[in-house]
């Protein structure tokens, strides 16, 4: 591998506006046989990605992080304009990590007028996030091979928190002959369970009580997985009272499913997939883990 360039004390390298500009440093790395790792945000950073950019640094001998709020993939109306910016504090964290570029384009640069291109990956399912934000995925799809389309062959860092993401993009890397690996890396959680999330920071502390309700649903379901319970719809039921029972939160869905294909699943496995998502106070949030593999108890 490369030497990696000593960490700056602040700030970030390179900090890379136009996709032609990522595209010459990333050549520039490749070619001195570096392999290259991305991590795509929305910057508001916190533990998740800061796990990513870990996962990353360790697998790759270069790490761009990418900060891009993605208008395309908010619904009208939804909360595109309160999604927490950063750019300066997330600027100034990814200089103490040590990354060595930061990919934080502009929207008219990215969709300049006359942008007519939508990514549609008809996998990851037609229920759940795509049910319930339509359009969300697309708009995932058509940025991230946007994204894979300027940082050129490398490996890319996804949380498994956005588990039909991970299947869309994993499905355009392949499909697309992008050069990229996909790798998935696991949920990081607060104390209390509540899945490190940028919009956390929009909840009250009451919120963010309310909202531990989500991974506690995921546990619930898990403990009675392993009690004996295999009917997915019970399971899924189990989840949802969970959340139902929280005076704070909206439960929007709460599922057991396919890991692959999504569909609800009748007899479960320790590989079926709980999926929640509820709203508490103006924040819609997701949860998921595997029954097999809940979050723990005491987080
Ligand atoms: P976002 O900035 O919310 O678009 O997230 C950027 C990346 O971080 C995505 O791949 C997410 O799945 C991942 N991510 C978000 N929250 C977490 C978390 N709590 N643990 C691990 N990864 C996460």
């Amino acid at each position: 591998m490369a030497d990696r360039a000593a960490p700056a004390q602040s700030g970030v390298p390179n900090l890379v506006k136009t996709p032609q500009q990522l595209r010459t440093l990333t050549a520039g790395w490749r070619k001195a046989d570096g392999v290259v790792g991305l991590v795509p945000t929305m910057g508001a950073l916190h533990a998740g990605h800061r796990s990513l950019i870990a996962a990353a640094q360790k697998a790759c001998d270069r790490v761009v992080v990418s900060i891009f709020v993605n208008p395309l993939q908010f619904g009208p109306g939804v909360d595109y304009p309160s999604y927490p910016l950063q750019l300066e504090a997330d600027l100034e964290q990814l200089g103490q990590l040590g990354i060595d570029a930061c990919y934080n384009p502009a929207v008219e640069t990215l969709y300049p007028k006359g942008f007519a291109t939508r990514v549609l990956v008809s996998s990851g399912g037609d229920l759940w996030e795509a049910a319930s934000r339509p359009g969300h995925l697309v708009g995932v799809a058509t940025v991230v091979a946007k994204l894979f389309a300027a940082t050129g062959p490398c490996r890319a860092f996804f949380g498994d928190k956005d588990a039909q993401q991970v299947v869309v993009v994993s499905t355009l890397a392949r499909d697309l002959d992008t050069g990229v690996e996909v790798v998935v890396c696991p949920t990081v959680r607060e104390p209390g369970g509540l899945a490190a999330s940028s919009r956390n920071q929009l909840l009250s502390p009451a919120g963010r009580e309310a909202a531990q309700s989500l991974s506690r649903a995921l546990i619930n379901a898990g403990e009675m997985f392993a009690s004996g319970v295999v009917s997915g719809a019970e399971l899924a039921k189990a989840a949802a009272q969970v959340i139902d029972l929280e005076p704070g939160a909206r439960l929007d869905y709460a599922a057991v499913v396919d890991p692959v294909d999504f569909q609800p699943v009748e007899t479960a496995t320790s590989n079926s997939r709980v999926m929640v998502a509820a709203k508490v106070e103006a924040v819609r949030l997701i949860d998921t883990a595997l029954l097999g593999s809940p979050p723990h108890p005491s987080n």
